[in-house]
């Protein structure tokens, strides 16, 4: 469904996006992860067709975005970030607009203009100007503008940012609900984002990817994969417990709250094991997890070496 061959862009002599590979499948929701200027937004806009690559291709549902540019918009539905332009318009303003833009006519442009309000909460402010919105309210008319014509490939820029936790929540159920029948890539600095609507995540840094995979197998790359973590009244005898588990590796106490986390050696399983520990010795604990790996700590490890480049921005 989307398709991308060495996208580069150059700007001056300096590559934001350096030879960019990559293709979603039909159905897939993949989460472009990055930190601050990793190329995330400038990869979205090529594929959006607002921006010229330097060198390289992509396609939209099989269309060229520069030899083929109106197929490839009319398969794509695009949320730029920020929020949308025209903040003169009202929202029936503006979505009339798009709607004329996409070609809507009749009774489907009936049908998908209440679709995209019910969908995103519009009715109460449908005749405010954009401007006047809150963030999180732009942020929906953007949206709601992005799949107004029920588009095969929709293409997210950062879609809750700005939105309070109970409007992010709204917004992930909102492309959740959408990915069964569209492909879709949103792109994130948030990585609970990853978790909540991502079947697989790029990490991208200094314009390349660096890291392709599902949430799992990333996880799976964190020192916290497998590790076993516990409160206990007493963290010396906790310790002292968990010092007799031949599987176990290291032993960690975080100072901010005394959790303790027992790392596995390479391979092994350690949660039957520590509980049966603490229990003989009769130490009192609670909380006792089995990590699954922490996405941060393994973004971090992941991006760290592209610093330098993104010490531009
Ligand atoms: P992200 O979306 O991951 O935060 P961007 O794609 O916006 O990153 O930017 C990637 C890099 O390209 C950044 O270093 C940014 O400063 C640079 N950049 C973006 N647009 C321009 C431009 N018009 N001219 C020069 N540099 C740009």
């Amino acid at each position: 469904m989307i398709e991308t061959r060495q996208l580069t862009k150059r700007y001056g002599d300096f590559t934001a996006v350096d030879a960019i590979s990559f293709k979603v499948e039909p159905g897939q929701v993949l989460g472009f992860l990055g930190p601050n200027g990793a190329g995330k937004s400038t990869t979205m806009k090529m594929l959006a067709g607002f921006l010229a690559p330097t060198s390289g291709s992509a396609t939209v549902a099989g269309f060229d975005v520069e030899k083929q540019p109106l197929e490839a918009k009319r398969a794509l539905g695009y949320l730029p970030e920020g929020a949308p332009s025209y903040g003169e318009m009202n929202v029936r303003e503006f979505l009339d607009f798009i709607a004329d833009v996409r070609g809507l006519k009749d009774d489907q442009r009936h049908r998908r203009l209440d679709d995209a309000i019910e969908r995103l909460h519009l009715d109460g402010v449908m005749e405010q100007p954009i401007d006047t919105l809150s963030k999180g309210f732009k942020r929906r008319v953007g949206l709601a503008g992005a799949i107004l014509h029920d588009p095969r490939v929709l293409i997210l820029d950062e879609p809750t940012d700005g939105l309070d936790p109970n409007q992010k929540q709204e917004v992930r159920t909102l492309i959740n609900s959408m990915a069964r029948d569209k492909t879709i890539i949103i792109s994130t600095h948030l990585l609970e984002e990853v978790h909540a609507v991502c079947r697989r995540a790029i990490i991208i840094a200094g314009g390349r990817i660096l890291a392709d995979a599902t949430p799992a197998e990333l996880e799976a790359r964190s020192r916290y994969h497998q590790a076993v973590s516990l409160s206990a009244a007493n963290v010396g005898e906790a310790k002292e417990a968990l010092a007799r588990v031949a599987e176990i590796a290291a032993i960690e106490v975080d100072p901010q709250d005394n959790r303790i986390t027992a790392f596995p050696k390479p391979g092994r399983a350690i949660f039957v094991a520590v509980g049966d520990a603490l229990k003989e010795r009769g130490v009192v604990f609670r909380e006792l997890a089995l990590e699954a790996g922490r996405l941060d700590e393994v973004f971090r490890t992941i991006t760290q070496g592209a610093a330098g480049k993104e010490a531009r921005t």
